[in-house]
């Protein structure tokens, strides 16, 4: 572990007032999670014109099975448990170390991990909405699993269900709040995310153009390296958040 690199984060995070977190898909490939763009992710598999051209609402309109179908191969998660990442930044916001987490991830694990405000700007894969535009009722997991039939339909109104992430050709969730999240933060902590995945990378950009305390930890390099005050690549993201949570409790922050 890069003791040194750690100590200057610590002293950054322990002066800011607001402390923001990205967190992308590093974070969850240590709960268990595969990553799609990941070597033998989906994306590399099939290839990102494949997978674009089934998870769009344009197919989905047209052929909900045919998505169903390709959405229980490939984007059902085995019921995973947070990893120690998740549970420190849980920790890290009760002990208001951090204001809040913007992430790419649709696992739902930093929720599960008791962090209280997440951006999910792709949605939850484990919650199904209505597309009825007058009911938008939700679903869970076990609803769909059991619904006896290929294409999961809501109770109240047999309007078609979709899965509550966000297809190619819809926006991002929440788009504004978490620019606003980012761009505002006085510190932002960037968690296993290469930066790559527009518009969240763009909010990055935006901030480290004007502000200089950008963190990263991740494996691999990203987009904005040059622009990080610390870059701590390498390890277990979790042992790494671990011991930082810990010199700031040793240090009175
Ligand atoms: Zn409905």
């Amino acid at each position: 572990m890069d003791m040194n690199a750690i100590g200057k984060v610590v002293n950054v995070l322990g002066h800011s007032r607001n402390t923001i977190a990205v967190t992308g898909a590093g974070i969850s490939t240590e709960a268990g999670i595969p990553d799609f763009r990941g070597k033998d992710g989906i994306y590399t598999k099939l290839g990102e014109n494949r997978v674009m051209n089934i998870i769009n609402i344009h197919a989905f309109n047209q052929n909900p099975a045919e998505f169903y179908d390709f959405h229980r191969k490939y984007f059902s998660f085995p019921p995973v448990e947070p990893s120690k990442a998740h549970k420190i930044l849980s920790e890290m916001e009760k002990k208001g170390r951090l204001k809040g987490i913007v992430t790419q991830n649709i696992d739902g694990l930093h929720e599960k991990a008791g962090s209280k405000k997440v951006i999910a700007i792709h949605g939850t894969s484990n919650r199904y909405i209505c597309m009825n535009t007058g009911c938008q009722a939700l679903y869970n997991q076990d609803y769909v699993d059991n619904y006896p039939a290929a294409v999961p339909l809501c109770e109240k109104c047999e309007g078609v269900l979709k899965p509550d992430v966000v297809l190619f050709g819809e926006n991002i969730k929440d788009y504004s709040q978490a620019q606003e999240m980012i761009t505002s933060a006085q510190v932002l902590l960037v968690i296993g995310s290469s930066l790559t995945v527009y518009p969240l990378a763009g909010f990055v950009k935006e901030f480290s153009t004007f502000y200089q305390d950008l963190i990263i930890i991740n494996k691999g390099r990203t987009q904005l390296d040059h622009a990080a005050l610390v870059k701590i690549d390498g390890g277990n993201t979790g042992d790494t958040l671990e011991e930082i949570n810990r010199q700031m409790d040793l240090r009175g922050f």
